[in-house]
């Protein structure tokens, strides 16, 4: 027990040093995506991967809400504006704003039951977004797929027991949000989360938000109206 919180506390001092000096030099889209990756890819490291039962093509989860920092939220729509083209980008952003709207205020129990899966499943199942996905749903696996399906079954009426999963990978990952967060009210930034498809539709319609980021400013609070 002690091993492990000198070693969780290792893994959020490493994670929020990392934040903390990216986040100072970053002034825009590119450097928001810049941070994104080097820190992600510091927590996958520090995650490590064990067997789990997820494989491409099972999205069963993926009817959940995820919430997501504003610097991941940049990021991503950063790295779809460089995946698509102009028809395909208008599209996209459309898809993005419905599906937005129709989840806000959603619990999960309503998405589970309407099956209501994130925007960014293609048509293998997988995720679109997966170099760029949210740090919530890095820290999302199960190690036993039947508890999955019964867990997320729309029809299910009573509590079911909690799906394991990789422990480990949920707390580094947990601890790399809450340490982001930190990191960007040092700098100091907004370190508020939003729904994902909320907060990318923000940055990838109007793209200057992110320099709004950058410089300290608060974001439009009707962005969580
Ligand atoms: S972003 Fe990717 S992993 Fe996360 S819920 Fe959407 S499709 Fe699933």
């Amino acid at each position: 027990m002690a091993d492990s919180t000198i070693q969780l506390h290792q893994v959020e001092s490493r994670l929020y040093r990392l934040a903390v000096d990216l986040l100072a030099t970053v002034h825009d889209t590119s450097g928001f995506a810049a941070t994104m990756s080097a820190f992600t890819d510091l927590a996958e490291n520090l995650a490590g991967h064990r067997p789990v039962a997820c494989k491409l093509g099972c999205s069963h989860c993926c009817v959940l809400n995820v919430s997501v920092l504003l610097p991941e939220a940049v990021a991503i729509a950063g790295w779809l504006s460089m995946h698509c083209v102009a028809a395909a980008c208008d599209a996209q952003l459309k898809r993005l704003q419905s599906h937005a709207l129709r989840v806000r205020w959603m619990e999960d129990s309503e998405r589970i039951h309407k099956q209501i899966l994130c925007p960014f499943i293609d048509a293998r199942g997988g995720c679109s977004i997966y170099p760029v996905r949210p740090l919530v749903c890095r820290s999302v696996t199960s190690l036993d797929k039947e508890a999955c399906l019964e867990t997320l079954n729309p029809d299910q009426t009573e509590a079911v027991q909690a799906v394991q999963m990789d422990t480990t990978r949920k707390t580094i990952m947990d601890t790399a949000f809450c340490t982001l967060a930190r990191a960007m009210k040092q700098q100091p930034m907004m370190g508020r989360s939003i729904e994902l498809s909320n907060g990318v539709v923000a940055f990838l319609a109007d793209p200057g938000l992110a320099a709004v980021l950058a410089s300290g400013a608060d974001l439009p609070a009707s962005l969580w109206d």
